[in-house]
């Protein structure tokens, strides 16, 4: 009987279609660099190194071209355009990455792929949906048709928070929410302010 592991490598000619390029070792600078974390970044509260920012952005824009080249729904402006994108931000890294962190991803709308149009398609690798085995779908809350496969949209977001479609700046929004969420925490954490103006109101 064929192991787990020799019916998979079997299989991965058929998959190859939908492989994405791997993408472990990017994610593991990704989680050194976004400042979300800091407490599992191996050199702590340290502000990223512009090196390794750097690489990050060049290392997504590898995978990518990667994706462009060997892959051929993947032609699309979109792509070109976040590939140039990356490459330019590479050039001149920031100081602090912007983008959301793993937890805002976790949280994503996942999207039943029954739930999507017969040939919708991935806006970044260009595949259709149905074609994945096993599709991942989430929704960005910017727009409802604003559908991508989990694994290629994942980076883009660590990196730099926004949707490739629109441009709404979701880590943006994202900030203030928590940061509204901290002020409403410290608000109802001092009744003794809120006394002194009912008081103030029925005094
Ligand atoms: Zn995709
Ligand atoms: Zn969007």
């Amino acid at each position: 009987m064929a192991s787990y592991e020799t019916e998979h490598a079997a299989d991965a000619p058929q998959s190859n279609q939908t492989r994405r390029p791997d993408m472990s070792s990017l994610y593991s600078l990704i989680s050194e660099i976004t400042p979300e974390r800091p407490e599992q970044r191996t050199r702590q509260h340290a502000v990223p190194v512009p090196g390794d920012v750097s690489a990050a952005f060049r290392g997504l824009a590898e995978a990518f071209q990667v994706m462009q080249r060997d892959n051929e729904n993947a032609d699309s402006d979109l792509l070109q355009e976040l590939i140039s994108n990356l490459l330019s931000t590479a050039e001149r890294p920031p100081t602090e990455v912007k983008g959301v962190d793993e937890e805002y991803i976790a949280k994503l709308e996942r999207v039943n792929i029954k739930k999507v149009k017969k040939d919708a398609e991935c806006p970044i690798c260009g595949n259709e949906f149905s074609e994945d085995l096993y599709p991942l779908l989430v929704r960005l809350p910017c727009h409802e048709t604003h559908v991508f496969d989990l694994e290629c949209i994942r980076p883009w977001l660590l990196l730099n928070g926004t949707c490739p479609l629109d441009r709404v700046d979701l880590a943006k929004k994202e900030r203030e929410r928590k940061q509204k969420q901290l002020e409403e925490i410290k608000k109802n954490a001092a009744p003794e302010d809120e006394e002194e103006e009912w008081d103030g109101l029925y005094g």
